[in-house]
């Protein structure tokens, strides 16, 4: 990973035309603590923290002037000064640079906002601790189902705490969701200097939202700057696992490259395998009587080529909001099955490289790529959720349209937005959605998706479908819509969290039969009667308008970690929580998953379960998943009386 910074040899104008690129607030912040000029955070140039998901966040032309003159100043005279090195910040100087673009809520976020600066490169959420220290002579191992973005990062903790890992992973490479969702336009929605570890920043991303061989080279990179290859058993499919409650241990039933089936003892399990993992294939009938070609967008098949041919997608969701522009400009004729169309937020720069001056204030200012992280983790921190809370005094009558008067503004937004991107009056009708914002995930556009819609030879289909035929698919009007080939926009099995494994825990327990299609955990991340298993994004842990998922990956880790060592430290076999504990857990997440959006409405997500609970979003504050995953408080487990190395 590289966030080192170059030696400024520009002229003046190179530098004034740099800064002119960045965002203000790490702008200053980088280049105060770089050259040591702190007269530049001056009052009147901080963020208004009341238009942090405003694009210009309350700076006007005049002020973001001002802002690029003093910081091209600053850099200037530290150019001149022969680019004396920055000292460590103290804690003080740390809270000073933070307060500036934080303002009055710096006291209840530094310790958090200070590990995800992860400031000159310490990584303070790195484990304190060693195995060795706190157990010598104890041999506690752990199996990882999958390296993907949250399996890297759980093995990798525990890994720096000395903990022996063995990581299964069914693909031939690590990446997870970024290694298998290939289909031509892929790429992350989360600004993509935030959707990365905070303990491996980089200043080497191509553009705001990098397309997945970005992300793919990214997670490889991190797999072997940290050694994880080395633990990591590819083409290996961990079919299920079974709890011993004589040995306490996992037996982990794994099949790998040569189609063999291994069984062996883990005393911890830790499933890494993601809730978008694998593809939902929608239950229309005749699907099986398809001539032509099909394929999952997960599954892109690359052999089929589709110029010139008739092409039908089903689904209009993020992916296939994505894929769709690369299919209409190959495809002859296109027609798109929509049930419910996304809500689009306008993106500009989605498709966009980096400019050429942000991407030399990344390469040239010490820091800058974390003042430029933590920027834009505390922009979207809480993003747009106070737009998704329902107010309880909104009509009942008006809450399939909006949940709130902010809500109900997002609406007005987004519609209008709608409205400048579909001028031809029949397609908008099409696409203007008839829920609430954030209801569903909304998804960025920054045109492309609409003018693929506009084009002569692309039909937007808006009725039923009620089969798939030899030939293509037949609308509920009787029309039988002939196609080539036909992909699946469809999504994934979100909410059968942890299939195709068969996992039992104490007594022979099945945790699919427990869950009963209804997952649950206690902080998405542990399951009475599983003692010693730990999920990552699992129940309950997804966000849908603000942050990064690899936050609560690496809080999640974190957990997982802390929970090793009070099992080490204290001698312990297992941990189970406690069913208390975990029931009342719930209660509170689904009382309030029914006060956002995406509980309140009506319409179809893969947020809700087959029972139509919210079985995937987490409703609260990133600070408050923080302060919660952060001590793992003993009362709430039951641990083994049987002390390691007891009878067996
Ligand atoms: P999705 O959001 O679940 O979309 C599936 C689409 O298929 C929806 O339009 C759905 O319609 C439609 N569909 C399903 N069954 C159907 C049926 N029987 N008949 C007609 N239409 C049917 O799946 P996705 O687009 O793969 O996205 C899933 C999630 O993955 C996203 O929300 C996002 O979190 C993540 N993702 C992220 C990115 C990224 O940019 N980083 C890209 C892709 C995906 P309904 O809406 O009516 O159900």
């Amino acid at each position: 990973m590289h966030d080192t910074a170059a030696p400024i040899v520009d002229d003046d104008a190179a530098i004034r035309s740099a800064v002119a690129a960045a965002d203000v607030p790490p702008l200053l912040v980088a280049v105060a603590h770089a050259t040591g000029d702190r007269s530049i955070l001056r009052p009147e140039l901080r963020p208004d923290p009341l238009l942090l998901m405003d694009p210009e966040v309350g700076y006007t032309p005049e002020t973001k002037a001002e802002a690029w003159r003093l910081a091209a100043g600053a850099l200037i005279a530290w150019r001149d000064a022969g680019l004396p090195p920055p000292g460590p910040a103290t804690d003080a100087e740390l809270h000073e640079l933070i307060d500036f673009m934080v303002g009055d809520q710096t006291a209840s976020y530094f310790e958090l906002l200070r590990e995800e600066l992860a400031f000159d490169g310490i990584d303070l959420r790195a484990p304190s601790w060693s195995a060795a220290d706190i157990a010598p002579g104890r041999t506690f191992t752990v199996a990882v189902v999958g390296a993907g973005m949250s399996g890297i990062v759980a093995a990798h903790r525990l890994r720096q705490a000395g903990v022996p890992v063995v990581v299964f992973e069914k693909n031939d490479d690590v990446g997870g969701t970024w290694f298998e969702n290939t289909y031509p336009g892929c790429r992350v929605d989360v600004p993509n200097h935030l959707y990365s570890y905070s303990f491996a920043q980089t200043n080497e991303w191509p553009g705001f939202f990098s397309d997945q061989a970005a992300l793919l080279d990214y997670f490889r990179q991190v797999a072997d700057d940290v050694g994880l290859r080395e633990d990591v058993r590819f083409s290996t499919e961990v079919l299920g696992a079974d709890w011993d409650d004589d040995t306490q241990t996992w037996s982990v039933r794994t099949r790998g490259p040569d189609g063999t089936d291994v069984t062996e003892s883990f005393n911890a399990l830790v499933s890494a395998v993601g809730q978008l993992n694998r593809p939902s294939f929608p239950a229309i009938e005749g699907r099986e009587r398809f001539a032509g070609e099909s394929f999952h967008s997960a599954r892109w098949d690359h052999d089929v080529d589709l110029a010139g041919k008739r092409v039908a997608v089903i689904g209009t969701g993020a992916s296939a909001a994505q894929f769709i522009p690369a299919v209409a400009a190959e495809a002859g004729e296109l027609t798109i099955f929509q049930r419910t169309p996304p809500w689009l937020v306008p993106t500009p720069n989605y498709h966009d490289a980096l400019p050429e001056g942000l991407r030399w204030l990344l390469q040239h200012v010490p820091g800058y790529t974390r003042w430029d992280r933590l920027w834009q983790f505390w922009r979207s921190h809480e993003g747009m959720l106070p737009g998704a809370v329902v107010d309880p005094d909104w009509p009942e009558d008006q809450r399939e349209r909006a949940v709130s008067l902010l809500n109900d503004m997002i609406r007005m937004l987004l519609t209008e937005h709608l409205k400048a991107e579909f001028p031809d009056e029949a397609l908008f009708e099409k696409v203007l959605p008839h829920y609430p914002p954030i209801a569903k995930r909304i998804v960025r556009d920054n045109g492309s998706y609409a003018r693929a819609l506009a084009a002569p030879h692309v039909d937007l289909c808006t009725d039923t479908i009620a089969e798939i035929t030899e030939q293509g698919v037949r609308t509920a009007d009787g029309v039988e819509h002939a196609c080539d080939v036909l992909i699946y926009g469809t999504g994934f099995s979100a909410s059968h969290f942890l299939t195709p494994m068969r996992i039992t825990g104490r007594g022979g327990v099945d945790l699919h039969e427990r869950w009963g299609g209804d997952a649950r955990a206690y902080l998405g991340i542990v399951v009475p009667e599983f003692p010693n298993l730990f999920l990552l994004y699992g129940p309950n842990t997804n966000i849908v308008i603000n942050g990064s998922i690899i936050y609560f990956s690496e809080c999640e880790a974190h957990f997982i970690a802390e929970s090793v060592r009070l099992l080490l430290a204290g001698g312990h076999a297992a941990m189970a929580c406690r069913p208390e504990v975990h029931d009342a857990y719930n209660e509170r997440v689904d009382a309030a998953n029914r006060t956002m959006a995406w509980g309140a409405s009506s319409v179809s997500s893969w947020y809700k379960n087959e029972k139509g609970r919210v079985a995937q979003n987490w409703p609260f504050s990133l600070l408050e998943y923080w302060q919660q995953t952060r001590t793992v408080h003993e009362g709430e487990f039951r641990l083994s009386e049987r002390p390691w190395g007891g009878s067996q």
